[in-house]
């Protein structure tokens, strides 16, 4: 499936992928998680992203254009794609268009995970992520902790709050959201392929999803 999986940061964008992953080898692609990876391997790219994400501001347009030209002409995205957390702006939709155009990749469906604001600073505020750039799994130390406290389930690696997880970058990130980001859902309408789903559980966000591609 090709999809773009829309909505806040903590709409369960990245959960909802990665059980989609598993339905038919589609690749998750999240320029959080590969921007995350450039800053922690401290290359060029994540030296130039590290104060902007920090702070809960997008990365310039062109660090992630490049990111996503690259990425999508991989060989794993040829079973398809979730793109997670990429288009954030108007001008980014409108880059994809030219891209997807160019690559002669057509999408499926653009979801838009729409969840009240305050579950979602609660959860935020709650989530830790190993720090391991390989493995970035999830956690909530209220809803679903590590089997070890601060140690990652999967991968042993310390489990930890992201930089840009405190009251006030989540703000930040949630402003930036709703100031750039929403509109983002009005420029898919207009091309006939967005469906907003609402949801607090992935499972029915994911359920939703497999009902509107039939599968
Ligand atoms: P995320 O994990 O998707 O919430 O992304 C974490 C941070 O990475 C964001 O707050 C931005 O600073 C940066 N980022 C991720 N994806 C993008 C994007 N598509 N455009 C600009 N900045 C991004």
């Amino acid at each position: 499936m090709k999809l773009i999986l829309l909505g806040a940061p903590g709409a369960g964008k990245g959960t909802v992928a990665k059980m989609l992953t598993k339905i038919d080898g589609s690749v998750q692609i999240s320029t959080g998680d590969i921007l995350r990876g450039a800053v922690q391997a401290g290359t060029e790219l994540g030296k130039e992203a590290k104060g902007y994400m920090d702070r809960g501001d997008l990365v310039p347009d062109s660090l992630i254009m490049g990111i996503m030209e690259n990425r999508l002409q991989e060989d794993d995205c040829k079973n398809g794609f979730l793109l997670d957390g990429f288009p954030r702006t108007i001008p980014h939709a409108e880059a994809l268009k030219e891209l997807l155009d160019k690559l002669g990749i057509k999408l499926d469906m653009v979801v838009d995970i729409d969840v009240p604001r305050d579950v979602i600073f609660d959860r935020l505020c709650t989530r830790r992520t190993c720090e391991n750039s390989e493995c970035q799994a999830i956690y909530n130390i209220k809803s679903m902790p590590p089997k070890k406290e601060g140690i990652c389930d999967k991968c042993g690696s310390p489990v930890v709050q992201r930089a840009d997880e405190t009251e006030e970058a989540i703000a930040h990130r949630l402003d930036t959201y709703n100031e750039k980001t929403a509109p983002v859902a009005g420029f898919y309408e207009k091309e006939g392929l967005l469906k907003s789903i609402t949801g607090t559980s992935s499972d029915a966000v994911v359920d939703g999803i497999k009902e509107q591609l039939g599968i």
